[in-house]
């Protein structure tokens, strides 16, 4: 079991660049709702009361899900998540010394105070905590463990190992979250970003080692690379790990368009799960593998998506695909008639950067049947 904890909202929005209005913002928050996402953190009400009131708009919607929001581990930003009406604070504080020394200029020590004086502050409040370790990733270990059991003694409910930076493999998350999990009994959640191509990977791993929630947002969005894709996460839960996140997978696609929308940031055709082409087969031998048996080519189904896989012609189509699409637009070609419609296709390929649509193979054949063959 894992929870995904989806910051699209929060962490998505931190995007350079990206700001949602408040209607994105609620239908966002619907759509992951409605397909079962259990938890999402809806903003960062230290920015301001406009941020306070679509988050208590947010929590007004009487949706299912768990909300949380974002701060630092300072009063005014606890007492601003306090007047959101959520369910959990992630109260962010940088854990590596670099971050304690260059950033924050002070010591290990402070930090610890720091945990043991303001995780009950918030408590008081009525919210419940989970400890966001900045920069985890580069906190020195031993230090780590007495943060997250002083977390732990303070009453957060959670510790957020954050690898900001997105510097880990998957081998060091593992290892570092297990250490985790074998130091508290408190929900863990892994927040990885992307800048090294490995987020997805990092989660799978911190997931493996014990971390019971991992931050996705849709996409991928998220600051500079950006987070975890949610569809990634919940699609390799599912069959790499055999574990099942309660998400109807069916709804990300229309999910992805509709945050690439409100984001501005276009979904890549091979943006994995959700990219327009990634179901998409043009090459003779994979054509022909498919039809013969689709677990030939493909690993899990596009139906789990709500998609279909697509056969297109180009390049690298074989004769077989060629008849099949014409016989598709009525015109049954003989061997050498499909051969030589490849050739144009070929070309059209090669100038044309996509696929032929139904009027072109027609003019294709149109244009070959009324005029002599060129002399070579
Ligand atoms: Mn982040």
């Amino acid at each position: 079991m894992a929870t995904i904890n989806d910051t699209t909202l929060r962490d998505g929005e931190q995007t350079a660049g990206v700001a949602f209005t408040d209607d994105e913002k609620i239908a966002i928050a619907q759509a992951l709702d409605r397909i079962g996402v259990p938890e999402l953190e809806i903003g960062v009400p230290a920015m301001g009361p406009a941020e306070i009131e679509i988050i208590r708009a947010i929590a007004g919607l009487g949706m299912g899900t768990t909300l949380m929001v974002w701060g630092r581990m300072c009063e005014p930003d606890i007492d601003a998540a306090a007047r959101c009406n959520i369910d959990i604070a992630n109260l962010s504080l940088p854990v590596s010394d670099i971050h304690i020394e260059h950033k924050l200029r002070r010591e290990r020590d402070w930090i610890l105070k720091r945990i043991e004086l303001l995780i009950p502050r918030a408590l008081d409040l009525g919210m419940e905590v989970s400890l966001g370790g900045e920069d985890s990733s580069r906190a020195d270990m031993d230090f780590l463990l007495r943060v997250v059991e002083a977390a732990q003694k303070a009453g957060a409910r959670r510790f957020r190992f954050a690898d900001t930076l997105g510097l880990l493999d998957p081998f060091d998350t593992y290892q570092r979250i297990r250490a985790l999990r074998g130091a508290v009994d408190i929900e863990i959640e892994i927040h990885a970003h992307n800048d090294l191509g490995l987020a997805t990977a990092n989660t799978l791993a911190a997931i493996r080692a014990g971390a019971t929630h991992a931050s996705t947002t849709v996409n991928g969005l998220g600051e500079r690379a950006g987070n975890a894709p949610l569809e990634e996460v919940v699609m390799a839960l599912r069959h790499l790990h055999g574990v099942d996140a309660a998400i109807d997978t069916r709804g990300l696609s229309a999910i992805s368009q509709l945050v690439a929308s409100a984001s501005g940031r276009p979904v890549a055709a091979n943006k994995s799960i959700v990219g327009e082409a990634v179901f998409t087969h043009e090459s003779g031998i994979h054509v022909d593998g498919l039809l013969k048996h689709a677990a030939n080519y493909e690993h899990f189904s596009p139906a789990e998506l709500g998609r279909q896989h697509l056969t297109v012609l180009g390049k690298h189509s074989g004769s077989h695909a060629v008849k099949d699409a014409y016989a598709r637009l009525g015109i049954v070609l003989s061997n050498d008639e499909a051969r030589r419609m490849l050739d144009k296709i070929r070309c059209h390929a090669m100038f044309a950067k996509r696929a032929p649509d139904a009027a072109e193979l027609t003019f294709f054949y149109l244009d070959g049947a009324t005029r002599p063959p060129l002399p070579v």
